[in-house]
């Protein structure tokens, strides 16, 4: 089974070629951040604009990676939600024409059951699994009890964990995007800022990190307003210690109260250096969970993990039409097989 995979739902153009949704044939990613940098955020149009110009030329490169023609292709999958909408018709409508021109079936994914699936590119699943799915629009702690199906237990109800770290990278004066920069910050300083964590009602899966942005950003302007001087290092190590703490708490009291055999680590934000070693850290001593965590390269976003995704939708005949559309605020569970 070979699916060719189309990811363009914010600013990264990706082709993917993938086999029996466990192995990357093919994998090609043309990121526009240099274009955005100086905007110091994603510009939608100037996204889809790239996604135009790109989308061919990636497709092309994959195929040509793979040393393979469309012939040899089973089904074509592309994200359709969510995200920004100008982003993902570039990829569905690239998708209905290579799918209807070489007659080939089409398939829908959601972008978030892309980055869980990223995980089966490194290890096989078993279920129940949970992932911790943390990225630049979704922070949620996601349980699966079968291939495909997908029940989120908690989420964030303010920002995301990614645009949090992109806001404070913000203030403190860092290039878009500041996750990997504050990452790297947080490595020279220690947490020696007094920051909230947001633990919510006693049993919420949910997630809340605006207060602790807000905190980041007031700590900032009080220095400067008193003429003191911040420690960019120590803030960023603060602020990091702060998420850290929350993610893995949560995650860890999920993983026990569900009896999840498997933990995921999913998302732009799985990259993070210190949430990677504190979760490795907290699941030494369960022996008997499994902790998964995709290679960086497959963190961020790809088509491979959008493939990946897609090869159960395959397996289930779930495929979609030419009506098929890019649907920005489509629902992780309603896309359960
Ligand atoms: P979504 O997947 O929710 O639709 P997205 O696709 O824009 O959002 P991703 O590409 O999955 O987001 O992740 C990008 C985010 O990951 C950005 O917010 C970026 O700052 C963050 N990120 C990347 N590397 C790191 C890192 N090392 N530490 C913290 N955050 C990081
Ligand atoms: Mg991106
Ligand atoms: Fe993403």
């Amino acid at each position: 089974q070979l699916i060719l995979a189309i990811e363009t739902s914010c600013d990264e153009t990706a082709a993917s070629i993938i086999r029996n949704g466990n192995e990357i044939v093919s994998n090609v990613v043309a990121s526009q951040i240099d274009s955005h940098k100086r905007f110091g955020g994603v510009v939608p149009e100037i996204a889809s604009r790239h996604h135009v110009e790109q989308v061919t030329i990636v497709l092309q490169e994959t195929l040509e990676q793979a040393n393979m023609t469309m012939d040899d292709i089973d089904a074509v999958a592309v994200t359709e939600g969510p995200g920004l909408v100008g982003a993902l018709l570039i990829g569905v409508n690239a998708a209905k024409a290579l799918a209807f021109a070489h007659n080939k079936p089409l398939i829908g994914v959601h972008h978030i059951a892309g980055h869980i699936y990223a995980n089966r590119l490194e290890k096989e699943m078993t279920f129940p699994l949970l992932s911790l799915v943390v990225s630049g629009g979704h922070t949620e702690l996601v349980l699966m009890k079968e291939h495909g199906k997908f029940e989120v237990i908690g989420e964030t109800r303010d920002d995301a964990a990614g645009e949090a770290y992109d806001k404070v990278a913000r203030v403190l004066n860092l290039p878009y995007p500041g996750g990997p920069h504050i990452d790297r910050l947080a490595h020279e300083g220690t947490p020696s800022y007094n920051l909230p964590r947001a633990w919510l009602e006693e049993g919420s899966y949910d997630f809340s990190f605006s207060g602790l942005k807000s905190a980041v950003i007031n700590t900032v302007h009080n220095a400067t307003q008193k003429g003191e001087e911040i420690v960019p290092e120590n803030l960023a190590a603060s602020f990091q210690a702060s998420v850290v703490d929350v993610l893995v708490t949560k995650t860890i009291r999920a993983t026990k109260e569900y009896g999840v055999k498997q933990v995921l680590l999913a998302g732009g934000v799985a990259a993070n250096k210190g949430l990677r070693a504190a979760l490795v850290s907290a699941f030494s001593e369960i022996p008997d969970v499994e902790l998964v965590i995709p290679p960086l390269s497959l963190c961020t976003d790809n088509a491979a993990m959008i493939g990946a995704a897609a090869s159960v939708l395959f397996d289930h005949d779930k495929y979609a039409d030419m009506a098929l559309n890019a649907y920005p605020g489509l629902d992780l569970e309603d896309q359960s097989v």
